[in-house]
This record gives structure tokens, C-alpha cells and sequence, in this order.
């Protein structure tokens, strides 16, 4: 055997002081035991940890802001977790309106630096989130139906591959890899170390709401909001989150891009439903509304999670009303709960084809979870995200790979849809023998062991960029 590779950058084996911190993510329900946490600085560190890997036949993780919602996603047992998260540049150019950032940084960080310059970015509902994972999955937003997904804004990335080679993806070069990088998911085609966005002037003046319900108020107010938010202003960004009866708490809040009094009239089908506690209103500058929006908060939650998504096409009919209610009675943590994410605007706008990106179909976003601490208590909560599943399944479509569920029985349609066979024919061609493989990623071509719509989808594909 010839020369081996030796791993640089910040390497931390199961022996270090640092290593239970090294291994710890945000949900506690996804930590594993990896032989070794390499913290990248520069491209050349994960080129060899890439090598050093698959000298040794080691499976590789890759990983940045440790927000994975599933296990495996990016750590795992006996593995080497590939960590951007020390990797934190941001490079603003106004001249082109672009902004390249390394993926360890986090959305909060970003957007708050990138509003101080007067330059929007899209951002979700939690500051912690790391670039590097959020992005290549998509990326769901208060301001999506305005800036479309955060991968829409992608015109450029730094890749390297299962080879070690340092690949640049944009229009121009790779350009197979670079439709794929735009919604197919982390983890799945290398180790992105850098992305270039688009970005665009901030506005002046920022409108937030927030209306409190009594929780028992959720049917009319979940029937009312999916009839309003999906067909408001594109300008209006909203979510209605309805926390377990335990917590009690239902809300719904909301970014407008533009004034106050006009938003005050656009919420005005959401007050007039039931008998709200509060009502809040104002205008902000963008820096506070990403502060209202998404506070900062701690790296790590104490809570175990588990969660599962999906997207909806049409009205809800009382009976899903019914099964969210059902799973919000029974759901014993504190932290459990339904979230719903207004889409269409410029999110719908770009074709399913376009980008990896398939649903863009879609009304809403809807995601739901249970937490608990003891760990005895998990396997009911697991049930119970399920059952709820299947007693949606005859109203939603797919699911949000960035919200994975590993009881899916078809995660590759539900994540991929038709978008699944040119992802299969890419992952195939930058990572042929599977090095990115985990219980979730892209089966390569031809390994393809998926339902039946999915044969078709294979042979009828032949759809160009
Ligand atoms: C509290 C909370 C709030 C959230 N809010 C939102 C929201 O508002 N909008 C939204 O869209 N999503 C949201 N998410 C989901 C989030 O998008 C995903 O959890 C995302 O994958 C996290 O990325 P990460 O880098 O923090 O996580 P990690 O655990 O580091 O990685 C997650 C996945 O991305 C891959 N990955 C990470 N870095 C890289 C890289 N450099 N190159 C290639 N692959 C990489 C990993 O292998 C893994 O598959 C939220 C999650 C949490 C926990």
C-alpha cells in the first residue's frame, strides 16, 4: 500500500476532552458515536479527510450547523463527521449583487450582517440553522413567496467530490451538479465549502404581526388561516404554529415586506376569526424583524425530536383538521407541535424541473413533531408522528427533505418527486461507487429499488436543463 493520507484541520478522536461536545447536535435524538470529528478550515482539509476516508473504507458524515432532524443525516456510528462549521466567511459584493459564503456559518449571522449592509436575504425561523445543510435542501422561508427558496438563489458553489477533487458548479461549469445542489439535499454529492447567492436591496420598512388564540380555538383558526395565507399579498410572510394541549399555546405570525397599515388590512380575515387574546402590530427596520422572527437561540436543545413534513396542494378537509388535533391531544411534550409555512409567489414560479427542487405546487408547508426527555418515552412519540402520517396521507403531497422522517416508505419520491431520476443519474456520475451514503440519500442510477410510479419516471426520463 502506497502513501496514506493524514488527516488537518481540527481533529478530535473519541479520547479528547472535546469530543462530547464535538459530538453533540441540536436534537440530542440524532447523536451517535463517530471514530472522529474533523473540523475543516480550508478546502485542502476536507480533500483529505475525503481521501483519508476512503483509504480506510471509513463512511463518511458531513456536517455544519448540526441541525439535522434525523438520525444518520450527519452523524453516525464508526464514521468520520466532515464538520464545515469552522469555515465562516462571508464576501458581499454589491457590484454583482452576490454574496459567496462558506457553509459554516449560520442563517441568523448571515442575515443579520448581510441586513446591516442593506441587503435581504432569505431566512427561516431559526437563527442557529447552519448554511451548509439548509441551502442545498431548499431552504423554506418567511420571505420565500418573495425571494423564492434560499437554493433558488444559488448561482454558484465550491464542491468537493467523493474523489477529493475540488469542483466549481455554477451555469457554467458542472452544470449537471449544480441543478442538483439546488434542493437535492446535504450529504448527498460532496462537501460544499462554498456557495455564491444572489441577494437584493433590503426594504425600507418591514410590517410583523403576531394574533394569540385560546388553543381550544384551533379548528376554525387552522380552516381560516389555510384559506387566507396561501392567497395573501406575496409580499406577506406567515406562519400558524399550534403547540400541543399541553403547551396550549396558538399563534400565528407574520413578515410583511411593506407597511404596517397595509398589513393591518391584510390580516384583517385572520382577526376577525374566533376571539383572539392578542393582536400585535408594527413596523420595523429588517434588522428587527429578523430579531422577532428568528431570535437568537442556544446551539443545543435539551429536548429529543422527532419530526416528519409534507406539503399541501388543497384545502384540508375537517377530517385533517381532525388528525392534527388528535396528534396535538395525545403529543406529551412541551415542545410538540403543528407549524404551518405559507408558500406560492415566486416560489411557485420556478418550474419543478428547473432546479432539484420538485414541489412547487404548493399551498402551505406543514410539518409536525413530538418531544420528550425520557428515553423510554420515545417509541410512543415515534408512533405517534407516524399514525398522524398516515391519517394525512390522502391530503398532503411528499416532503421536505430538510424535515426528514425515516418511516417513509418512498422517501425518494416524496423528497424528489419527478426530480428523482435525473438526481439518481447525477449522484451516479459524481459519486459512482456511493461514498455519500446514508438511510436517506439519493440511490445512484440503476440501484434504483422504489415504487412503481418510479420505473416510469425512469423510463420516460429524458428531460433536458
Ligand atoms: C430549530 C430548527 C429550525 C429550523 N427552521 C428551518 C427553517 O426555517 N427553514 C428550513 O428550510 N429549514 C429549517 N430547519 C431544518 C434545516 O433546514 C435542516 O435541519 C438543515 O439540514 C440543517 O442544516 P445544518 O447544516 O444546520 O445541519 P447538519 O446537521 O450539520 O446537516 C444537515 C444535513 O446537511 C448536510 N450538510 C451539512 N453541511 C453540509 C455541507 N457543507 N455540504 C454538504 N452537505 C452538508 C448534512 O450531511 C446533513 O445531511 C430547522 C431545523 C431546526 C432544528
Amino acid at each position: 500500500m502506497g502513501h496514506m493520507t493524514t488527516l488537518t484541520g481540527t481533529v478530535i478522536y473519541p479520547n479528547d476532552p472535546e469530543y462530547p461536545q464535538a459530538r453533540m447536535n441540536w436534537d440530542p435524538y440524532t447523536n451517535a458515536f463517530p471514530i472522529v470529528v474533523v473540523f475543516v478550515q480550508q478546502d485542502e482539509d476536507v480533500v483529505n479527510a475525503v481521501k483519508w476516508a476512503r483509504e480506510r473504507n471509513v463512511p463518511i458524515r458531513i456536517r455544519s450547523g448540526r441541525h439535522a432532524l434525523a438520525k444518520d443525516f450527519s452523524q453516525a456510528n464508526g464514521a468520520i463527521v466532515i464538520d464545515t462549521s469552522q469555515m465562516t466567511n462571508v464576501q458581499l459584493d454589491k457590484t454583482t449583487g452576490t454574496a459567496t459564503v462558506q457553509p459554516g456559518i449560520r442563517v441568523g449571522a448571515l442575515v443579520q450582517m448581510l441586513a446591516k449592509e442593506g441587503v435581504l436575504a432569505p431566512f427561516g425561523d431559526s437563527s442557529t440553522v447552519g448554511m451548509g445543510g439548509i441551502s442545498t435542501g431548499g431552504g423554506i422561508t418567511a420571505v420565500q413567496r418573495t425571494t423564492g427558496l434560499i437554493s433558488d438563489n444559488i448561482v454558484g458553489a465550491t464542491v468537493v467530490d467523493a474523489n477529493g477533487h475540488i469542483l466549481r458548479v455554477s451555469a457554467d461549469e458542472n452544470t449537471d451538479l449544480f441543478w442538483a445542489i439546488r434542493g437535492g439535499g446535504g450529504g448527498n454529492f460532496g462537501i460544499i465549502t462554498s456557495y455564491t447567492f444572489t441577494v437584493r436591496p433590503a426594504p425600507f420598512q418591514v410590517g410583523i404581526f403576531e394574533i394569540i388564540w385560546p388553543w381550544e380555538q384551533s379548528d376554525i383558526v387552522i380552516d381560516a388561516w389555510q384559506r387566507w395565507a396561501p392567497s395573501v399579498d406575496q409580499r406577506l410572510g406567515t406562519i400558524l404554529e399550534v403547540f400541543s394541549k399541553k403547551n396550549g399555546l396558538l399563534h400565528s405570525r407574520g413578515i410583511f415586506l411593506g407597511s404596517q397599515a397595509e398589513l393591518e388590512t391584510l390580516i384583517t380575515p385572520l382577526t376577525g376569526v374566533g376571539s383572539p387574546i392578542q393582536v400585535f402590530t408594527d413596523e420595523v427596520t429588517l434588522l428587527e424583524a429578523i430579531d422577532f422572527w428568528a431570535p437568537n437561540e442556544p446551539l443545543f436543545d435539551t429536548q429529543n425530536t422527532t419530526w416528519s413534513s409534507t406539503w399541501v396542494e388543497r384545502i384540508l378537509p375537517p377530517d385533517g383538521i381532525q388528525a392534527i388535533r388528535s396528534f396535538l391531544e395525545k403529543a406529551q411534550g412541551s415542545e410538540s407541535n403543528v407549524f404551518f409555512l405559507n408558500s406560492g409567489g415566486t416560489m411557485n414560479q420556478v418550474p419543478p424541473h428547473a432546479t432539484a427542487f420538485f414541489w412547487r405546487n404548493t399551498m402551505y408547508y406543514l410539518e409536525w413533531d413530538a418531544s420528550w426527555t425520557q428515553v423510554e418515552e420515545a417509541e410512543k412519540q415515534l408512533q405517534l408522528v407516524n399514525e398522524t402520517r398516515i391519517r394525512l396521507q390522502p391530503y398532503i403531497t411528499g416532503s421536505y427533505v430538510n424535515v426528514p422522517d425515516l418511516n417513509l416508505k418512498n422517501y425518494a419520491w416524496d423528497y424528489w418527486g419527478g426530480n428523482l431520476a435525473r438526481l439518481q443519474k447525477v449522484k451516479a456520475k459524481y459519486d459512482p461507487d456511493n461514498v455519500f451514503n446514508f438511510a436517506q440519500s439519493v440511490p445512484p442510477a440503476r440501484v434504483c429499488h422504489d415504487r412503481d410510479e418510479m420505473d416510469t419516471v425512469l423510463d420516460g426520463e429524458e428531460t433536458t436543463p
